[in-house]
């Protein structure tokens, strides 16, 4: 399929975070890798973020995320996609460690949305359950795109899933670029 200006059927966020090593080239070797498959084109990308890191009470401190949310749009199937996610995860070595959520990680993608759809399986939600908790999210994907109206069981734009977040851990934008 060529890469070029067509648009493509469908629009997929993807949150990114890194809290382990070169944070910035960690997001940075994602988002370059997920604009050459041949089923995405990198759409729109958000500013770098740092955010404290979510533990739960009483696990030892970690370092602070760097996050961003890019645009893609593809022609693709949830379950690829997530796939082709979680093969860029493998690759920059990030150890997947069973029932151990809260675990530092090179490189973390989650697909927070995909156009209209709503999915739950066993193995993939969507839109992704946590993403109205988290204004690491919610920051980065309100500033490019705003008016995105996120699907049930939200179903609300991600301007206002923003003011209405309550998420008071430290988050400040970074004068860090994501591709050069
Ligand atoms: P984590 O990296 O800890 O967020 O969890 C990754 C696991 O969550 C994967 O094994 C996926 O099967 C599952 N998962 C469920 N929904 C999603 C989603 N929307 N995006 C990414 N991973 C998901």
């Amino acid at each position: 399929m060529p890469k070029d200006d067509t648009a493509l059927p469908n629009n997929i966020f993807i949150g990114i975070g890194s809290n382990v090593g070169d944070r910035l080239s960690h997001l940075s070797w994602a988002v370059k890798r997920l604009g050459l498959f041949d089923e995405l084109v990198l759409h729109r990308m958000s500013s770098v973020y740092e955010s404290e890191a979510h533990t739960l009470e009483g696990s030892e401190n970690q370092d602070a995320y760097l996050n961003a949310v890019v645009w893609l749009q593809g022609d693709i199937s949830p379950v690829r996609m997530l796939e082709l996610c979680m093969a860029l995860e493998l690759e920059r070595g990030r150890a997947r460690q069973e029932g151990m959520e809260w675990e530092p990680r090179t490189l973390d993608l989650d697909i927070l949305a995909f156009d209209e759809l709503r999915l739950m399986t066993t193995f993939l939600t969507i839109p992704h359950p946590r993403l109205s908790e988290r204004k690491f999210v919610l920051a980065p994907w309100n500033e490019i795109a705003p008016g995105f109206i996120v699907p049930a069981p939200f179903g609300e734009t991600v301007a206002e899933l923003l003011t209405k977040c309550e998420d008071f851990a430290g988050l400040e934008k970074t004068p860090f670029q994501l591709l050069d």
